[in-house]
């Protein structure tokens, strides 16, 4: 792993932060973005407005090429953008799931008229884009996905359920996987749609979580007439289109050890003074300063996984089983430190955002790929396993 970080990405951290420092105002910082947003609140408009200021200085999507409104950014651009947001306490772009997820897949796969009319309002918050992949019965083992679009002339009748679609309560847009082909190999005869959530036969329910919060929902397609050119890439190859998508989702967790990190450096102040009633405070115990350790090396650990995985790239390998490992120690870390935090803090660990977060956190082992899921993958991958 050798990487340092080139004069340019330097160049480019001093333009982003000045940037930042000018731009974010006290109503945003450390804002979101928030899945669980309800349409028309001032939280939202909020988020939409700084979405908006972030694109037209075109740091919405700075790995996008330029044609689309990115910069075509570097790897190490990317990270500093990254760096540099949490820095600031700046929320990134409402479509967490269309950016870095569907708009690949769409600039791999779509038409011309596709990524000219969906990507710059994807870009700006203007739409908001869900997947709708996962079903009732259909999760790890996505390609069971059982919603179906059936030919009708220039349409495909869609009739089926969708499951876990974060915003979906806000979408204007859905990247929508259905059966086209009930007889083929289950991998072969799926389809992927760009579906406009104003058509008719469409209902979204909010699914309410542990937390109280409105992160995701479930989605009743009857009958929906979606027109055949909204189709992304060719009939059946819907698969591949998601695998695109998904490849890009993996990518993102690299960059998630600065929010762990943070929360550990916190958590050690908060620690520092909090007293146990018998003099000393709850960093000074033993068995909790040892927890306490633990949860920090995790935290270093996943920051020096990331850091490989961004050398990798840097030399041209392509993100394979890093991803995977990034994903599991970041997932298995938060939920560590959720833990410690109850022992260190007591009942102050119940309220407040270390009360969310230890209930929030259960969900990361789950999302983008469960945990049994990615040692599935590190096993045949990186140790070489039978299947
Ligand atoms: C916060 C959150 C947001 C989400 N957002 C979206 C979204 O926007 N769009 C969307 O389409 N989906 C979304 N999902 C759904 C997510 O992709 C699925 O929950 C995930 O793929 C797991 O599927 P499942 O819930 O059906 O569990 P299952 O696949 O039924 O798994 C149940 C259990 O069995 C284990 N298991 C399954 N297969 C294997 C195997 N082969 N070997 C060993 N163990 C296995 C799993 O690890 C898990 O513990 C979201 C989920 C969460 C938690």
């Amino acid at each position: 792993m050798d990487f340092s970080y080139p004069e340019a990405a330097e160049a480019f951290r001093l333009e982003l932060r000045s940037w930042l420092d000018e731009h974010v105002t006290e109503d945003v910082r450390g804002q979101g973005p928030s899945l669980g947003a309800e349409a028309g609140s001032p939280e939202l408009e909020r988020l939409l407005a700084w979405n908006r200021d972030l694109a037209d200085a075109r740091y919405a999507a700075i790995a996008w090429p330029e044609e689309y409104g990115g910069r075509g950014a570097s790897v190490m651009d990317q990270v500093v953008w990254a760096e540099e947001m949490h820095r600031a306490g700046a929320p990134g772009p409402i479509n967490v799931l269309g950016i870095p997820n569907v708009a690949p897949a769409i600039m791999t796969y779509g038409s011309d008229a596709q990524k000219r009319s969906l990507l710059p309002p994807m870009m700006r918050g203007d739409d908001i884009w869900c997947q709708g992949f996962s079903e009732p019965d259909a999760g790890s083992d996505l390609a069971s996905l059982r919603t179906s679009a059936v030919r009708d002339g220039d349409v495909g009748v869609v009739n089926g359920q969708k499951s876990w679609t974060s915003l979906g309560h806000l979408a204007d847009w859905c990247e929508l996987l259905v059966r086209t082909d009930a007889e083929a190999p289950k991998h072969q005869g799926i389809s992927c749609l760009l579906v406009d959530m104003t058509l008719p036969g469409i209902t979204v329910r909010p699914l309410i979580t542990i937390t109280g919060g409105h992160d995701f929902n479930e989605m009743f397609f009857d009958d929906v007439r979606v027109p055949v050119a909204s189709m992304l890439g060719p009939e059946n190859e819907g698969w591949r289109v998601a695998m695109t998508t998904l490849s890009h989702e993996r990518a993102g967790v690299a960059k998630l050890h600065l929010g762990t990190r943070a929360k550990v450096a916190r958590l050690l102040e908060e620690a520092m003074g909090t007293p146990l009633g018998d003099g000393r405070t709850a960093a000074e115990e033993p068995a909790l300063r040892q927890r306490l350790a633990r949860v920090y090396l995790e935290a270093e650990l996943l920051k020096l996984v990331s850091d490989r995985a961004i050398s990798g790239e840097l030399h041209g390998r392509t993100l394979g089983p890093e991803s995977s490992i990034a994903k599991l120690v970041w997932s298995e870390t938060e939920q560590h430190i959720a833990e410690v935090a109850a022992a260190v803090l007591g009942p102050m660990a119940g309220t407040g955002s270390w009360g969310t977060d230890r209930v929030a956190v259960r969900s990361h082992t789950i999302a983008g790929g469960t945990t049994q899921v990615n040692k599935n993958i590190i096993a045949r991958r990186v140790l070489g396993l039978p299947r």
